[in-house]
């Protein structure tokens, strides 16, 4: 999905939830979709004060709880820091391919997870809401040079 999309989809989501689709959240997510490294809160306000926008922390710490919490953004947990979901908000089972070197990261939809786990282990000793798993390497990239 196209970056332009992504940011149109975001907006329409607001609009369709009752959101207020405010000055700060679109800079947090701009700038997250325009980046292709995870991003960690202080990294996002870096950024924003080099477009030289006005920047107030907590509204971009507030900014990134809620993108977050809507789907829009992952959190990269093994390096504390944040991607735009490059697919649809709602997925559940993801999967991030990091490059330990330049961290570029990819991420790829999983809606067949669980078809890989055992089916006694999913429908009786264990309930799965979400998965978020991390995979860590080089990209090609880094790997052939
Ligand atoms: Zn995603
Ligand atoms: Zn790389």
């Amino acid at each position: 999905m196209s970056k332009i999309k992504l940011l149109n989809n975001a907006k329409k989501f607001c609009e369709d939830k009752k959101y207020r689709y405010t000055k700060p959240r679109e800079r947090v997510l701009s700038v997250l979709l325009q980046s292709e490294k995870p991003m960690g809160a202080y990294q996002i306000i870096k950024a924003l004060l080099m477009q030289s926008k006005k920047v107030n922390p907590p509204t971009v710490y507030r900014a990134i709880d809620f993108w977050h919490k809507h789907g829009f953004i992952h959190k990269v947990e093994s390096l504390h820091a944040y991607i735009a979901c490059a697919h649809h908000p709602s997925h559940q089972n993801f999967c991030i391919f990091i490059c330990d070197q330049c961290q570029k990261t990819e991420e790829i939809n999983m809606q067949s997870f669980t078809n890989h786990i055992p089916l006694d282990l999913t429908s009786q000793q264990f309930h799965i809401t979400h998965t978020n798993t991390e995979i860590h390497g080089q990209c090609s990239q880094c790997y052939y040079n």
